[in-house]
């Protein structure tokens, strides 16, 4: 039977009163209320975080983590506090102080796991909106969008299964992540909102906090409008939905009242939307490796913009049959049509298209001087596919470009991208390459396009591309500059060309290297000075090609 619905005074009586709720993290309060303080220093801040050694270690860990990006060492608190900034350590201080590893068992260890999920993804998303036009400092945005729903902490901690059950039925159905509040009203007579905000105001912490912890779920106008006009709270009703696209709550229906808060609110203009959800999305994957979050149910912008392009389609379709021609769907097609337009797959091949590798190279660009790592492209051309084409028919060539898709897709890495970039031009996006491993890449490519076992009326079609790479150099401090990266690899595809086809030029920062079917790799020297072999032999595809060259 389930349990009456309580008076929200005694619900938050028996929240708050429940051993269960983890205790006031006392290390981490004090620090809130430092960060607070536009007076405190540095060093009063790291003294407070030593008292709990344990916490002081993560909080070192979190500032050489790749999130934070720092290029040396971090061994003090001193230095890790200014990197991180002051919201950021006191946030993550918090975070570690309320999770326990009680939390990875047990029947509610998955709702867990979709909290601290959630957490890492609305702190990135909040984060990631100042650079789109909310107003606020980064760190602060971090700070606010981290403790966001720390009520669900509560909820789950305190209230167990009665509200796993009540996160599991909102995860159901179409309406997103409104429906959670909507249930908890109903079952709890209060929402997680009202209940995070509560136990904020309750450790202290400053009025601004908790008040905008309260109003995240707020309809607009519901609130008071000087809060109204604060874009914290805009950031954080922006953080929120982009939490629940993340967490696959009716992805679609996420999205487009994601799309529409952003255009809406922030004024951005529709190709900043993608922009927007994929620069959060890169910083979601560092934020859940900062606070050890799991992402099993992540969603990523990509699966995103994919399902919603499947569902509108759908739905087109449909409407295009008049089978459902109701005003409603009509509005939701034309609202969905901008956004439509910015999903990036190539309809044959279901790769990415070139809208979307070129949206990707802009957001490493700006992302690289953070990460270092530098960046590749590789370049990869059918060799002769137009001969191809008047030979065996244009239904013949399109069922190669779709092999020859295939073959790219699973021949890289996971965070690889693989794309087609024009009519049978392919790119691929290498992410921290070395040189060695984009030699490989590439010969194992080639070699793969090159056994596709194509037949059409019993003969044989062979099938062979030509790669061009390139390679930004791994200067920390340089940006890499990425229309000269694609002038490169375009220039490298080119020389493969004309040394035959079925080649691999890679240009690196120090010259070139040059690879061919028959496995000679060669070294040019930087320009284009005369063309070296170093290697003959040996697999420029196998590990070890590069690194055992001998001269010849
Ligand atoms: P090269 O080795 O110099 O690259 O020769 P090529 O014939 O591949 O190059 P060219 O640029 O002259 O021709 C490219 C051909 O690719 C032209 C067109 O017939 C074919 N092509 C481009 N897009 C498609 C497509 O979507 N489907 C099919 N079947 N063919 C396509
Ligand atoms: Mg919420
Ligand atoms: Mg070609």
């Amino acid at each position: 039977m389930e349990p009456q619905p309580s008076a929200p005074a005694e619900l938050l009586d028996r929240i708050f009163s429940s051993k269960s709720l983890p205790s006031a993290p006392a290390v981490a309060i004090r620090l809130l209320e430092l960060a607070d303080d536009p007076d405190s220093e540095v060093r009063a801040m790291a003294a407070v975080l030593a008292m709990d050694p344990v916490l002081a270690a993560r909080v070192l860990r979190a500032s050489n983590s790749a999130y934070f990006g720092s290029r040396v060492e971090i061994r003090s608190l001193e230095d890790a506090i200014p990197l991180l900034g002051r919201a950021a350590v006191t946030s993550l201080a918090l975070s570690f102080s309320l999770s326990d590893k009680a939390m990875r068992v047990g029947p509610l260890a998955h709702h867990y796991r979709r909290f601290w999920l959630r957490c890492a993804v609305q702190a990135s998303a909040a984060e990631t909106l100042s650079r789109f036009g909310i107003q606020a400092p980064a760190g602060e945005l971090f700070m606010q969008g981290l403790l966001l729903d720390l009520g669900q902490l509560a909820l789950l901690k305190t209230l167990g299964a009665e509200y796993g059950r009540i996160l599991d039925e909102a995860s159901r159905g179409e309406a997103g992540g409104e429906r959670l509040v909507a249930l908890e009203r109903e079952r709890l007579g209060l929402t997680h909102a009202l209940v995070g905000a509560a136990w904020i105001a309750r450790w202290g912490l400053p009025h601004r906090i908790h008040v905008l912890v309260e109003h995240h779920h707020a309809p607009a106008g519901s609130v008071p409008e000087s809060l109204e006009a604060d874009g914290i709270l805009a950031a954080m009703r922006i953080a929120s939905v982009v939490g629940d696209c993340f967490l696959r709550l009716s992805p679609t229906t996420s999205l487009t009242s994601l799309a529409s808060h952003l255009q809406d609110r922030l004024r951005l203009p529709d190709d900043q939307v993608l922009q927007f959800l994929l620069a959060a999305d890169h910083r979601v994957t560092e934020a859940v490796t900062l606070l050890s979050a799991d992402a099993k149910d992540r969603m990523t912008a990509v699966e995103l913009m994919a399902e919603a392009a499947e569902h509108w389609s759908s739905m087109a379709l449909q409407q295009g049959l008049g089978q459902d021609g109701s005003r409603a769907t009509r509005e939701l097609v034309q609202e969905n049509d901008e956004l439509r337009r910015q999903v990036f797959l190539d309809p044959l091949t279901r790769l990415y298209n070139r809208r979307f590798v070129d949206e990707m190279l802009r957001q490493d660009i700006d992302t690289t001087p953070r990460g270092g790592g530098g960046v590749a492209l590789l370049f990869l051309d059918l060799d002769r596919f137009k001969s191809v084409n008047d030979t065996h028919g244009h239904v013949v060539g399109d069922r190669i470009l779709i092999e020859v898709a295939h073959t790219l897709q699973r021949g890289v890495r996971g965070d690889d991208l693989v794309a087609r970039y024009g009519g049978e031009e392919f790119v691929i996006l290498v992410r921290n390459p070395s040189v060695q491993g984009l030699v490989g890449l590439a010969s194992r490519l080639r070699e793969a396009v090159e056994s596709l076992d194509v037949q059409h009326n019993g003969s044989p079609v062979p099938v062979t591309l030509s790669v061009g790479g390139a390679m930004s150099a791994a200067t920390p401090s340089a940006t890499p500059d990425i229309e000269a990266l694609v002038v490169r690899a375009d220039q490298a595809m080119y020389a493969s060309k004309h040394r035959g086809r079925n080649r691999i030029t890679i240009r690196t920062p120090e010259g070139s290297i040059l690879v061919g079917p028959e496995e000679i790799l060669q070294e040019a020297g930087r320009e284009t000075g005369t063309e070296r072999p170093v290697l003959t032999k040996g697999g420029a595809g196998r590990p070890g090609g590069l690194r055992n060259r001998t001269p010849w």
